[in-house]
């Protein structure tokens, strides 16, 4: 391309490299559960080629890593395809992109996007699990966010996974997304009984979750101390649906399904900030590992009017703590199967 017209190829090189370093990353990270950079390293270059992409548009092709959710999924489950797109989350790093992402909502919509509800970034495996008529017929991975990997035998081998909800007002159909993880001390545990049977340990709990969630025998599954938190719903049919998140997660805590109690609703930017700084402070309290606050726009009918790019909805933003040290230096450990 003639250099005039698009990005200089100082930029076009860069961006080439950028990709395939990502594109490596998702690869061990998402398919063989044994990430090799750390994700305070895989962030880094995130961000670098989402702002060569900004100072160049041309390079924001369909196939860049900015455009895509997770990896193509494996072969070894059969692909579900998900009743409604499964996304990733933007990313702030600062108070000023927090701003930032509020402004550009406030813009769009031209009114306060707020309320706001603001809650834990934990750091599992996200599935969709479907309930046809108050029963569980499908759990999946969410894969590239259009076609998971059916993992249904295995979902079910979780005790906080509902085989059937309960209530007068369970909707005919409905798909709830989670995140499945293992408990910092269920982590430990793992490992100790792998490192004592001469296997390798996994690098953090998000893998030994996803491992653990991915076996093609559901038994090795079961013995693995897996939870699960439920934070959306893609689809909701035949039933009155929820106004506000809080109200859905009242209602999906009235089924039987997993909800955290740690979120709060709050009304400003400033008590968005309170609560992202006293997780910061709080880190280790809850039970599983963190990464971030999740913040998101509270009214679904904004959420449906601020809508989605193609990776990742508008009417939501990921708050990422800075890195510990511990998690990148247990990365050099073999990861555990
Ligand atoms: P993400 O993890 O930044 O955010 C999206 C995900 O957050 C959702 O899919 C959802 O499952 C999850 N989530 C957790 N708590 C949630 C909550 N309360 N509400 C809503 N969603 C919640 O994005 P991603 O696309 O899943 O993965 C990208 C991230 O994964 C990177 O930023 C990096 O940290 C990590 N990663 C690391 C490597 C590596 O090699 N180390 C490779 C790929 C990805």
């Amino acid at each position: 391309m003639n250099e005039a017209e698009g990005a200089p190829s100082q930029a076009r090189e860069r961006h080439a490299v950028l990709a395939e370093l990502l594109d490596e990353a998702n690869w061990r990270y998402y398919v063989l559960d044994s990430p090799t950079v750390s994700d305070a390293q895989y962030d880094l270059w995130m961000r670098e080629i989402l702002e060569l992409e900004e100072a160049h548009p041309d390079l924001r092709t369909p196939d860049s890593p900015t455009q895509r959710v997770g990896a193509p999924i494996s072969t070894e489950f059969a692909p579900v395809a998900h009743l409604q797109r499964m996304e990733s989350l933007d990313n702030a790093f600062n108070h000023d992109d927090l701003a930032g992402w509020q402004a550009r909502a406030e813009r769009l919509i031209e009114a306060d996007p707020g309320p706001y509800l603001c809650e834990l970034k934990i750091d599992g495996l996200a599935v969709a699990i479907v309930y046809e008529k108050g029963r569980l017929v499908r759990g999946a991975t969410r894969g590239d966010g259009r076609t998971g990997d059916d993992i249904t035998p295995n979902i079910r081998t979780l005790g906080d996974v509902p085989a059937r909800l309960t209530g007068d007002d369970v909707p005919d159909l409905i798909e709830v997304r989670g995140e499945v993880f293992l408990p910092v001390e269920g982590f430990r545990k793992l490992n100790e009984q792998l490192m004592d049977a001469g296997r390798p340990p996994f690098a953090n709990p998000r893998n030994s979750a996803a491992g653990s969630l991915r076996q093609k025998d559901p038994r090795i599954t079961a013995q693995r101390p897996l939870r699960l938190i439920v934070h959306g719903v893609g689809k909701w049919e035949g039933a009155e649906a929820p106004k506000t998140q809080s109200e859905m997660y009242d209602r999906l805590k009235g089924f039987g399904l997993p909800v955290s109690d740690r979120y709060k609703v709050v009304g400003t930017l400033d008590e968005i900030r309170g609560f992202i700084d006293y997780y910061n402070d709080h880190r280790h309290d809850p039970e599983y590992e963190i990464d971030g606050v999740v913040v998101k726009v509270d009214r679904i009918p904004v959420q449906r009017q601020l809508g989605s790019t193609s990776r990742a909805p508008r009417w939501a933003v990921a708050y990422k703590y800075p890195p510990e040290e511990v998690t990148t230096a247990l990365l050099d450990i073999q990861v555990g199967v």
